[in-house]
This record gives structure tokens, sequence and C-alpha cells, in this order.
């Protein structure tokens, strides 16, 4: 283990108690996100610089343009995706530096993370590698293409904020499976997708913001 694990100590897991307080605080209820969120150790997938604010319930840049998702939001979504069933096969779109995707091993099946900035996806492998998480597979994909090779998902989670719907993610959603996602440009909702054995159906919550769904790999 590199020096940066080894710093898990007593300190740290009082700050992310302290933080998985204050997702309590602010609404999430399901005692399983709550505690998969406690465990893992949100300071190994940000900058050293900024490791001290790695329990502010607050997203943080990763270069590239990109952040860190906010841990509220990552544990609220996570929390609609599991509302009354379990989490099974699960795809992540934009996994970013891996820190959703550490989460989300806690409580699914099998993980399946695509990233399409290749230094971004070599972090995440790193990070994840120290975490020795066994049920989580990272590419290097363009997620609006979903990645038919392992669907159908019992889950899909989107990091990014498309225009609309992908429609290539609601056909890898397995009947039963639920699609959580942020849709909108300027101004962003939280859609949750069901498909059922008749269609699909749709629910719009949370107003959002995350950066956007581009297409293509770099
Ligand atoms: N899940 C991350 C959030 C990262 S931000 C976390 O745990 O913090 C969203 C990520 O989506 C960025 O890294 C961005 O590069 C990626 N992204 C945007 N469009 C994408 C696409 N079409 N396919 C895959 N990843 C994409």
């Amino acid at each position: 283990m590199n020096n940066r694990v080894q710093g898990i100590g007593m300190t740290s897991q009082r700050t992310r108690a302290r933080m998985v307080e204050r997702l309590r605080e602010k609404g999430i209820r399901d005692e399983r996100v709550l505690a998969a969120m406690g465990v893992v150790p949100r300071h190994l997938f940000v900058e050293e610089a900024l490791a001290s604010r790695a329990y502010e319930d607050t997203a943080l840049p990763l270069g590239f343009q990109q952040t860190i998702s906010q841990p509220f939001v990552v544990a609220r979504m996570i929390e609609l995706a599991r509302a009354g069933r379990e989490l099974g096969r699960t795809l992540e779109v934009g996994a970013g530096c891996g820190y959703q995707a550490a989460v989300l091993a806690q409580l699914a099946q099998e993980v399946y993370a695509v990233e399409r900035i290749a230094p971004l996806l070599a972090r995440a492998r790193s990070n994840l590698r120290h975490l020795r998480l066994p049920n989580v597979r990272l590419k290097h994909a363009d997620g609006n293409l979903g990645l038919p090779e392992a669907a159908p998902f019992d889950t899909i989670i989107v990091a990014a904020a498309a225009p609309q719907v992908p429609q290539v993610l609601m056909g890898q959603l397995a009947v039963g499976g639920r699609m959580v996602l942020p849709v909108g440009q300027a101004e962003q909702m939280l859609w949750v997708i069901e498909r059922t054995s008749q269609g699909y159906s749709e629910a719009r919550l949370d107003a959002v913001r995350f950066v956007p769904l581009v297409s293509g790999v770099e």
C-alpha cells in the first residue's frame, strides 16, 4: 500500500463519519448507502493539495475541466437507484477518478465504469487498485454507447448531463432495471427511468448541476 492509503487513520475515519452525519441531515435515509459512504476514503481520490477538503460536501476539481462529484449527489443517486431493490449489475458512465465506482462497489454485484478521458481513467485505475475492489471493471469508452458487451444492466448511473436521455442506454437496461441520470444543459434535472415489461416510466426529481456528457474519447 502506498503512503496515502496508510494515511487512512482515525482522523479521516472521524471526518468521514461527520460527512455521513451531514448526509443524513440533508436527507439520505438508506443506511447501506450511508455505510458505503462511510468506508470509502474520498481523500485518496482528490489531489493531495485538496485532501484536507475531501470530506466537505462539495464537488472538487479533478483537472481536465472535470470534477469529483459532491458526496450528497453521489449518495442521492445511489439511494434513488437502490430504492426497494438491489443494484445488481451496474454501469457507471463517467467514472472520473473512480470515487462513485468505489462507493457502488460496496453495494452492487458488479460495477462497470466507463470514462472517456484516458488520463482520468488511468487515475481511477490506480485509485481503485489501492482499494482492491474485485467487482469493479473500468473501461476507456464513450458512455453514450453504453457497454454492449456487458449489457443488460440492472442499474445505470450517469455522472454527466446529456441534453436528452441517451436512447442506447435505455436499450441496455434490463427489464426491472433503473437508470438515474442528469438531463439538461443550463438547467438540469435528475431523472429516474425504469424499464418494466410494458415499457419505460420516468420521474424528474431534483435540480442538479453536472459537467456535460461529451461524445467520443480522448
Ligand atoms: N463519477 C465521478 C464524477 C466524474 S465527473 C465521481 O465519482 O466523482 C463526470 C465524468 O464524466 C468526467 O470525468 C467526464 O470526463 C466523464 N464523461 C463525460 N462524458 C462522457 C462520456 N460520453 N463517456 C464517458 N465518460 C464521460
